[in-house]
């Protein structure tokens, strides 16, 4: 793949959906040739990567756009629907402020209505104490 953290990436968002993957990498390999997939930094542009990405948030958001399914997918032990995760970027973390930025944000966010920092910090394994609804002091 092009770049690994971009794979990484990708493989995140597809789950165990491994035909999905296959496909994004052969669209990608075609647009920017075999040569990048092999040696990605020989030619890899700033400007590459922003329209690579932009890439594969076309086909991320075209795979499932109009697929029904409700299946879960399980990310650190936190189910989350894959129509959930193809949506507008939420708002702040409603604990910290924070701007999410990486999918995990995203799907804390839907889950616990924190960010990933929030939900390492405060939540994880005191989820019930979280879900009654105790939120950290405001200092
Ligand atoms: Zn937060």
């Amino acid at each position: 793949m092009v770049l690994p953290r971009h794979m990484a990436h990708i493989r995140f968002l597809m789950s165990k959906d491994y035909n999905k993957i296959a496909s994004i990498e052969k669209a990608i390999s075609e647009k920017y040739g075999e040569e990048t997939i092999q040696n990605p930094k020989s030619d890899w542009t700033e400007e590459k990567e922003k329209d690579y990405l932009e890439q594969i948030k076309e086909m991320y958001e075209k795979s499932y756009r109009h697929e029904e399914s409700v299946e879960k997918i399980d990310i650190n032990g936190i189910k989350v629907s894959k129509k959930l995760l193809n949506r507008e970027p939420l708002k702040k973390c409603p604990v910290c402020g924070m701007i999410p930025r990486k999918s995990m944000d995203d799907i804390c966010l839907l889950k616990f209505d924190c960010c990933n920092k929030c939900y390492v910090q405060y939540v994880e394994d005191r989820e019930e104490r979280w879900l009654k609804g105790w939120r950290p002091d405001e200092t």
